[in-house]
Formats: structure tokens, sequence, C-alpha cells
């Protein structure tokens, strides 16, 4: 089920978070190192399931947003940028 796409999306690089404004609500605040830590990519997930546990640099930061209709695809300051976030997922992610 897809879920609507933000009003906003504000990315501080300075304090390493997304805040994204959702239709009817107050806006939630992502992390930088949540987001890169819950990476929804094949391998990332394959990782997961296997027990691996994330080990994300607190210092990890999104340096570039790609729209990609349905969602966003971050690209992290780690070279990582195979994941795609369905907006659904990131609603689910944020506090
Ligand atoms: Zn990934």
């Amino acid at each position: 089920m897809h879920h609507a796409a933000p009003l906003r999306l504000n990315n501080s690089q300075k304090d390493k978070q997304l805040v994204m404004q959702w239709p009817a609500e107050e806006p939630r605040v992502y992390s930088h190192e949540r987001l890169r830590g819950a990476c929804p990519c094949a391998k990332c997930r394959a990782e997961n399931i296997q027990g691996y546990v994330a080990l994300v640099n607190a210092d990890v930061e999104i340096i570039a947003i790609n729209p990609m209709g349905y969602g966003v695809q971050f690209v992290f300051n780690d070279g990582h940028d195979r994941g795609i976030y369905p907006w659904s997922y990131l609603h689910n992610l944020g506090t």
C-alpha cells in the first residue's frame, strides 16, 4: 500500500537530520544515521536477514536526494546509494 508523498522534505547536513512534513501530521525527524541503517536495498536487506548488525558510522550524511516517484533515493557520504526508500517505508521510520 502506498503512502502519500510528503508535502515538504528538509535536509540539514549541519544537524545530520532530515525533516519530512507529511499530510495532516506534525513533521517527523529522521537522523541520517537511522536512514543509513534502514537502507532497503537488496544487499542491506540480505545482511539484515542473515543477522548482521548494521554498524553505521554516526558521522554518515545524506549528500543527495533523488526523487523516484514513489519515494526517494538517498546518496550517503560513505558512497552507498543503492537504497530507494518508498514513501510508506519512510513514513514508518520517522519519530
Ligand atoms: Zn543498502
